[in-house]
């Protein structure tokens, strides 16, 4: 619960948390509007669809990486092969 004040007759009344719009004071009658613009990035940060998005990115730059690495390291190997043919 959230407790606001009514602007019409600053009494106190108790909200939901998660609920906006227009209400009925239920000590002067009079309609107000509630408007919840706090912790609205905490609830609503992210949506499925962007997390699995990112995770596909993720997962394209992870995968790149590793056969980066490989073909760094079998690269590495190569010359050194090389070198210690050439050099003894
Ligand atoms: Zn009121």
């Amino acid at each position: 619960m959230v407790e606001i004040q009514c602007p019409h007759c600053d009494e106190d009344i108790e909200l939901e948390d998660d609920v906006f719009g227009l209400f009925d004071c239920p000590h002067c009658d009079e309609e107000f509007i509630w408007e919840d613009d706090e912790d609205v990035s905490n609830e609503h940060t992210t949506n499925p669809s962007v997390i699995s998005g990112v995770k596909i990115g993720i997962g394209i730059v992870g995968i790149v990486l590793l056969l980066s690495m490989i073909f760094f390291v079998w690269f590495l190997l190569y010359i050194r092969a090389s070198l210690d043919g050439g050099f003894g």
